[in-house]
């Protein structure tokens, strides 16, 4: 299938496409004899595909409604803020269908650019968090012992992914560091404070 893409704006190339699917595609471009790979989620943000009317297109895209591939798409600034993590900003994609007027992300590209984008600012937010705790002299091995947490996880979640509800949980502690304290004494006070409760309720 041969088609028209853009890849450094305003250039337009001729290029070849080799195959298609859910995940990406590959192409050859016009004057090269290499074939490349384009994961679907870069595709909107390097390259786009021209339609005969000068349209934007991405090849492969069905409506789900009418199943046809007339689809073309338009992209939308959306800010978010995770976890109070910082705010973020990701551009998304709107999928249009030109002969039923369906709208929406029919490849399924936005989630996964929300989810990288949610989690590097996590990552970043969580080792900033950890830094401020360690000012404090409170150590990464202090916080997962006393939380019950395997010895390393911290560090390997700041380079791996921090998982989104620990991050959650390491924001009360970055605001209130007694509650390690807490956690390390197995919670009595915890109780202790429910028993004083239960006494004055008396
Ligand atoms: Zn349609």
């Amino acid at each position: 299938m041969k088609c028209r893409i853009q890849i450094n704006r305003p250039d337009v190339v001729d290029a070849t496409i080799h195959a298609i699917d859910k995940t990406g595609i590959i192409v050859t471009v016009y004057g090269s004899d290499k074939p490349v790979a384009i994961p679907l989620e870069c595709l909107m943000d390097i390259e786009k595909f021209i339609n005969k009317d000068g349209e934007y297109f991405i090849p492969g895209t069905i409506c789900p409604v009418c199943g046809f591939e007339n689809v073309t798409f338009d992209t939308e600034i959306r800010t978010m803020n995770p976890y109070g993590a910082g705010e973020i900003s990701v551009e998304v994609v709107n999928n249009i269908c030109e002969d039923c007027e369906e709208r929406g992300d029919f490849n399924g590209v936005n989630d996964v650019r929300i989810e990288k984008a949610c989690q590097e600012i996590v990552n970043k937010r969580a080792s900033e968090s950890i830094r401020k705790l360690h000012d404090m002299n409170i150590a990464t091995i202090h916080i997962e012992t006393s939380l019950g947490i395997k010895i390393g996880s911290i560090n390997r979640w700041i380079t791996e992914g921090f998982p989104m509800e620990a991050y959650a949980l390491l924001r009360f502690i970055e605001f209130k560091p007694s509650l390690i304290d807490i956690a390390k004494a197995g919670y009595l006070c915890v109780d202790e404070l429910f028993e004083k409760e239960e006494e004055n309720d008396i």
